[in-house]
This record gives structure tokens, C-alpha cells and sequence, in this order.
């Protein structure tokens, strides 16, 4: 028994995540296939909480990704008015407990982190390949790419994203994206560009909500200075609700966005509000991103296919977990495939058995917190910011930080669940 080699379909984050770990743990030889003809271009930053850096670590690369990113973890809430309502170390007590705290890094920063290592360690990584077929069949799987190669393994593991090609032609057809109803703006810009009053306020996260919907700015490099803002908010799926819809949707949304921002902003007040006009005012382009989620359910994995990430489990990204999310599939995946004598149906039913409660709890959790991010009015303001007001201000005053609050799903370790 035992696999000798697996395909890869997706350089993302899990993708090459489980090439390096598969690389590093067993003999089963890995190659990666990706459909853009270079690392992903895509921008914007992630923020990687404690249970992912411990895996980041475990991985070979955290120093890389600490020495890249930016690892201030305080969010701070500000108010239009121009008070700070509160502030908290959302991952304090974890970092106590585990010693891993947040980074929070350009996406193409920390692809390019796992790529160097997945070209160190010699893993054989293809670009501008596209699968458009699959058979999966007793003696292997065999993929099918646009140019007409084909390739055959003892096992494929899907990291190829929420629209992923393998869920939809072979694993679950049935699985489909959802909208969640809302959507983002954002942008990468350099510090230099700004003030110094406005770098000198961005120390954390900085949080403002407004009647539309929610802005924060946060840094994403340690040593250039790049800022990271992103505004969310609720947009009706439009008219015609297809691709087509979407794509004009975000054409007006990117074309426009300076002014319908400022208007919202119009009303700050503070040093903070006149940060948050001068950061739009200097940002020249902006990324318009439709929310989308896969609803729990759906099938993880089928045949000798395995779905990883997004792919399998994508959820709204309030809760800052979808990439340490695909890092614990990752590893689970690959302590089960260390057993030689494990075979490929058990591995997939203690997969689906252990991720499928975690993946869960963390989707509700991304959701629940996706509700502060919706339209409101004044009262509905004021509602919003009194009762975060007053929960920060108890969680400073009764120590309930210190408890672990709202962290305990931060210091879970994926490699000591039973197996
Ligand atoms: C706006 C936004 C903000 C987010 N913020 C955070 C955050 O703060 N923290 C966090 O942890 N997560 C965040 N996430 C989620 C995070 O980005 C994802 O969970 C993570 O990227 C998942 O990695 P993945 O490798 O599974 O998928 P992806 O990153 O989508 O990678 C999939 C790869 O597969 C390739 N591919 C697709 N189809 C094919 C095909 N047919 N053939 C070959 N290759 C293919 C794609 O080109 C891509 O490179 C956010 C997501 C969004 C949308």
C-alpha cells in the first residue's frame, strides 16, 4: 500500500502549503499544476492568526513571513465623531498560551514566501496549466489541461480555490458559491505617500464603522511601509444576479469609488477622519470584491480526489481564518497519509470527520461577524458603537482578555488531534 505521487491543482496558499508539508513528512512526490502563467497577482493583505503562524512555523517559513509582514495586533475603534471607542490585542491571551501572535501580509508576499520554498526543497511546479478534465479510475487519476498534457497520480488534492474546477466537474457538483450579500473595496498603498500624522495613527488595525458599512487600514509590511485599507459593505446581488451583472457592478463600483467614500467620510472628525480622507483621497486604484462562501455541507472529497482550502470550505473572511484554515487541512491531511497502511477511503473519512466540526464553528463565527459590517441608520450607528463600547470596555476592566475570550479557537493545534 502507500502513494507515490500526488498532483497539486492550485498554487495558492494550500496548494503549495501541502506540496512543502507532503515534501517534508513523506515520500510521496508532489506536482504542483497552476492556471495563471505566474504566481498570483491578485492584491490585498491577509492577517494570519495564531494557529496558522504555529503552522507557518512548523512549515520552515515564519520567519520569512514575519520579516515580510506586519505583526501589530491591537484593533482600535474609532468613531466618525473622532473618539476611540475602545481597544484590545485580539490575540493576546494566545499569544501567551502558544507564542504565535498575527501577521498581517500582502497576499503576493506570502505566496511568494511558500514558493521559494517549494522551489528550494526541488518540488516540481507548473504554471499557466489548466485542468479541464479529470478521470479518476481504479489504477489512478489522470488530468486533462487545456494544452492537451494530461498527467497521472495516485491522488489529487484540489487546491484550486471557492470556484475550483475539481469540486465542480468530479468531487460535488452540487456544492455551489453563494453571495453573502456583502462586498469590499480595498487597496494597497505606500506609506511614503502619506503624512506622517496619518502613518504615525496606523499602529494596528484601525476600525471605523459608518452607516454604509465598515473601513478599516491596517500596515502590511514591516520594512517598505505598503498600508492596507478595506471598506466592507452591503450590496444587493445585481439585476442580472450572473458574472456579467457582477462585472459591471464592480466596473462602477472601482470607477467611482473616491467620491461616494468621501461622502460617507465627509462627517469624520478628528485627526483619524482627516487620515481616512487623505488615505482615499491617495489611493488611485481600488479592488471591488463580491463576498462569496460555500455553504457548509457539501462532500470534501471523492474517489482518489481531495479537496483542500477554499476549494473545499471557503467562508467570509470575517474571521481572518481562511488561510490558516486550508494550513490545518494541510497538515491533518498529511499525518494521515504518513500511515502507509492507512487506505485512500479512510484517509478521506477521518479527513471529512475531523475538519468538518472546526470548519464549521469558524464558518458561523466569519459570518456572525460579517452582521457589524451592514447598512444601518444613525440609531443603528450609535447602537453598534455603544454596545462595542461597552464590551471592550468590560472585557478591559474584568480581565475577560485575559481568559482567552473569544481566543480559544486561536491556540487549537491540529497536530495533536487524535487521529
Ligand atoms: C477579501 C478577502 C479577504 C480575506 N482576508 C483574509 C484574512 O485576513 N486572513 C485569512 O486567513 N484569509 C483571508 N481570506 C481568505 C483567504 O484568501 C483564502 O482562504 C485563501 O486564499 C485560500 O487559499 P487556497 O489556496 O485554498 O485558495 P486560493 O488562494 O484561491 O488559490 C487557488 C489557486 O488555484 C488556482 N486555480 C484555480 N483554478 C485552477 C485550475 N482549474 N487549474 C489550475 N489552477 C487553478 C488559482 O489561480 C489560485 O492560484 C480573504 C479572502 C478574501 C476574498
Amino acid at each position: 500500500m502507500g502513494y507515490h505521487q500526488a498532483i497539486i491543482i492550485g498554487a495558492g496558499p494550500a496548494g503549495l502549503a501541502a506540496a512543502l508539508r507532503l515534501h517534508q513528512q513523506t515520500d510521496i512526490k508532489c506536482t504542483v499544476y497552476e492556471l495563471r502563467s505566474e504566481p498570483t497577482t491578485l492584491g490585498g493583505a491577509v492577517g494570519i492568526q495564531p494557529n496558522g503562524l504555529r503552522l507557518l512555523s512548523r512549515l520552515g517559513v515564519y520567519e520569512k513571513v514575519l520579516a515580510r509582514g506586519f505583526g501589530g495586533s491591537n484593533i482600535t475603534l474609532h468613531s466618525l465623531q473622532g473618539r476611540t471607542i475602545g481597544s484590545l490585542d485580539h490575540v493576546g491571551w494566545a499569544r501567551e498560551q502558544i507564542g504565535f501572535g498575527y501577521v498581517r501580509i500582502k497576499r503576493t508576499d506570502l505566496v511568494d514566501v511558500l514558493l521559494e520554498s517549494v522551489n528550494e526543497a526541488g518540488i516540481d511546479i507548473r504554471f499557466d496549466k489548466r485542468v479541464t478534465q479529470i478521470d479518476d479510475g481504479a489504477d489512478g487519476v489522470t488530468v486533462t489541461f487545456k494544452d492537451g498534457s494530461t498527467d497521472t497520480a495516485d491522488m489529487l488534492l484540489g487546491c484550486d480555490g471557492i470556484h475550483s474546477f475539481i469540486r465542480r466537474s468530479w468531487v460535488d457538483p452540487a456544492q455551489t458559491s453563494e453571495y453573502s450579500g456583502l462586498s469590499g473595496l480595498g487597496s494597497v498603498i505606500a506609506d511614503s505617500d502619506l503624512s506622517p500624522e496619518t502613518r504615525a495613527q496606523t499602529l494596528g488595525l484601525e476600525v471605523t464603522m459608518t452607516e454604509e458599512g465598515m473601513i478599516a487600514a491596517t500596515r502590511c509590511t514591516q520594512s517598505t511601509g505598503d498600508l492596507y485599507w478595506f471598506f466592507t459593505k452591503e450590496v444587493p446581488i445585481p439585476a442580472s444576479g450572473d458574472r456579467d451583472g457582477w462585472e459591471v457592478q464592480g466596473k462602477d463600483e472601482v470607477e467611482g469609488f473616491k467620491a461616494p467614500l468621501l461622502k460617507i467620510l465627509e462627517k469624520a472628525q478628528g485627526e483619524w477622519g482627516d487620515s481616512l480622507r487623505e488615505i482615499i483621497s491617495k489611493t488611485s486604484v481600488v479592488k471591488f470584491y463580491p463576498i462569496h462562501r460555500l455553504p457548509p455541507g457539501g462532500t470534501y472529497s471523492k474517489g482518489r480526489c481531495i479537496l483542500v482550502g477554499d476549494a473545499a470550505h471557503a467562508m467570509s473572511p470575517h474571521a481572518g481564518q481562511g488561510v490558516s484554515m486550508a494550513l490545518e487541512d494541510v497538515f491533518l491531511l498529511t499525518r494521515l497519509l504518513k500511515d502507509h497502511f492507512r487506505p485512500l477511503d479512510q484517509v478521506r473519512e477521518r479527513y471529512d470527520e475531523i475538519r468538518r466540526p472546526r470548519i464549521n464553528e469558524i464558518f458561523d463565527m466569519a459570518a456572525d461577524n460579517g452582521k457589524s459590517r451592514k447598512r444601518t441608520g444613525p440609531w443603528g450607528l450609535w447602537l453598534k458603537e455603544s454596545v462595542a463600547s461597552i464590551a471592550l470596555n468590560m472585557s478591559w476592566a474584568l480581565g475577560v482578555e485575559r481568559l482567552g475570550f473569544k481566543q480559544k479557537h486561536l491556540v487549537y493545534d491540529i497536530d495533536e488531534v487524535e487521529l
